[in-house]
Parts: C-alpha cells; sequence; structure tokens
C-alpha cells in the first residue's frame, strides 16, 4: 500500500472532535500550527520535568483532602510527594526517562532535587490557604457542556468550593509564578473558561476564581459578571470557527514567539527551517474550485 493510499485511510478513520478544553483553545491562540500537531497529527512529545512535578503537586493538594482537617499539615503534605511520584511513575512508566543517565541507569540525585522542589511548591501552599478550614466542594472536577452551536466545552477543574450561602469559588493551582499584570488575561481566560462551564451547567455564575501561584507564592482572584462569560463564549465561538477553517483549509500558520523554545516540534515547523508532515485529512474538491485545486476537509 502507498503512502497516499495509507495516508487517506487514516484521514477516513481520524474523528474531528467538536469539543474545546482551555489547554487546546490556548494551544491554538499561541500558535495554529502547534494545536495541529497536537490535535490533528497526534504527534507524540516528551514529559517534561516542570509538568509532571506539576502533576505530582496536583496530587498532593487534591488527596490531603482526604484526611481530617487536623491531619491537613505541612509536614504531612510534604510526605505525601514521594509516593505520589511513584504512583504516577507505575500508570506511566516512560517517565523514568526524566531522570535516565546515558548509560540507561537512573539519577538519584537529579530526582532526590526534583522531588525536593516539588515539596518547597507543597509547602507554599500552606502560605497561601489553610486547608484545614477548607472543606471543598468538588476536587478535580470534570465538566463538559454543549453550546447551542453544537460545541463542547470540558476540562478539570482543581477545586470547587461552595460557601453555606451558595456562592461558588473556583480554584486553579498553578506551579508556576504569577505572570506580569499585561499577562493576566491569558490566565484569566481558562478560568473564565470554567466559569462559563459551570454557569451553563448549574446556573449560578460562580462568585470568584482563585488562581493559586506555587511558584511565587501569589493569590489572583476575580469575580465575574454574566455579561464576561458571555463574552468568553462569544470569543470561544470564533475561536471555534477559525479552527474549524484551519481544519478544512490545512492553513495551519505556524506563530513563532518566545514560547518556541519549549516547542517539541521545531524540527517539522517551517519557522525552523522544517516541514510539517503530510496534511493526514483528505482532500475534498469543492464544486466552486477550478480542476486541481481542491480544498483540504473534514470526514
Ligand atoms: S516551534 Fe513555535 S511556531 Fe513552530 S509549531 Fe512550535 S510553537 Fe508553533
Amino acid at each position: 500500500m502507498g503512502t497516499t493510499e495509507k495516508a487517506g485511510r487514516a484521514a477516513s478513520r481520524a474523528p474531528l472532535s467538536s469539543s474545546l478544553s482551555p489547554s487546546r483553545a490556548a494551544d491554538f491562540m499561541r500558535c495554529p500550527l502547534l494545536y495541529r500537531f497536537r490535535v490533528i497529527d497526534k504527534l507524540p512529545e516528551k514529559p517534561s520535568a516542570a509538568a509532571t512535578r506539576g502533576t505530582v503537586v496536583h496530587a498532593v493538594l487534591e488527596r490531603l483532602f482526604d484526611s481530617p482537617a487536623t491531619d491537613r499539615t505541612a509536614p504531612r503534605a510534604r510526605a505525601m510527594v514521594p509516593g505520589e511520584w511513584e504512583r504516577l511513575l507505575a500508570a506511566k512508566p516512560e517517565l523514568a526517562e526524566l531522570f535516565a543517565t546515558e548509560d540507561g541507569g537512573q539519577d538519584p540525585e537529579r530526582l532526590a532535587g526534583w522531588l525536593r522542589e516539588a515539596e518547597q511548591l507543597v509547602e507554599r501552599w500552606f502560605t497561601l490557604e489553610d486547608p484545614t478550614r477548607l472543606e471543598p466542594a468538588e476536587r478535580e472536577l470534570y465538566v463538559e457542556t454543549a453550546l447551542e452551536s453544537g460545541l463542547t466545552l470540558r476540562g478539570y477543574i482543581d477545586r470547587v468550593d461552595i460557601a453555606p450561602t451558595g456562592e461558588v469559588r473556583v480554584v486553579d493551582y498553578k506551579t508556576g509564578r504569577a505572570p506580569a499584570p499585561q499577562y493576566r488575561g491569558d490566565a484569566l481566560f481558562q478560568m473564565k473558561f470554567y466559569a462559563l462551564v459551570l454557569w451553563r451547567l448549574r446556573g449560578v455564575v460562580p462568585r470568584r476564581l482563585q488562581l493559586v501561584y506555587l511558584g511565587s507564592g501569589d493569590v489572583l482572584t476575580y469575580d465575574p459578571v454574566a455579561a464576561e462569560l458571555e463574552a468568553v463564549e462569544r470569543k470561544l465561538l470564533a475561536l471555534w470557527a477559525a479552527i474549524r477553517e484551519a481544519t478544512e483549509t490545512g492553513n495551519w500558520q505556524p506563530r513563532q514567539t518566545k514560547l518556541c523554545g519549549w516547542c517539541d516540534h521545531q524540527a517539522l515547523c517551517p519557522e525552523f527551517g522544517g516541514t510539517p508532515p503530510p496534511y493526514p485529512l483528505k482532500v475534498i474538491p469543492a464544486q466552486s474550485d477550478p480542476p486541481g485545486q481542491g480544498r483540504m476537509g473534514q470526514v
């Protein structure tokens, strides 16, 4: 079977999602070609030490609430870090490569330093919030709602607190540093996305959105109003229209920024002299197209 034929068969099997998460929306806004590589081509990416540390820290902050309030102490949370790392490693053995040495062994000092950093992030949380006084209504909550347009919004919310008055607070932990004021809009976009989904699901606009930055020890809060969330919905619909347009035309533009330094796909990116792989979706000639000038189409 030739390469083209294989690509055609792959294309006919490739379902196109009609859902959007905050991270995929952020990918498209950051660089449409990056979105294509991740969502359409599904290219593998190397595990990152920072992202994996974030996963371990999130797991500790979530599971600590399994304990009675009086046991939710900093030393106990710190002590949970190695166990959560082992649990994650058992589920994803490929993460061992983060601490691999050239001769195929493991570097215990690098691992110990990385665990120490995770423990420090967990400890800093106790300077920002007091888990002995919190009883989250939800932790790691999966949310999903379909808009009238047919677009489904989905994602995971780290924590939802509900006050006795019924007011809802949406909390997200970040293991990095708080962004400079001029970049806070990007961080809040994710929170407004969650607020919109919760509002659509439960009929109540969350009272407060709270970002907890463990890297710098900052808490950023924002109180949304319905009109803003409606604006977020319009923005998401426009974003989705742009994604569909790119999917149909195969026109995924690269957008070079300083974040390219963290992109796993530089070797395939025209901005860095690379060539993307053949577009995996089928070409569907449009009736108005002159012969030989088909459009790349959704299947
Ligand atoms: S290297 Fe930069 S421009 Fe190229 S795909 Fe990655 S994020 Fe986009």
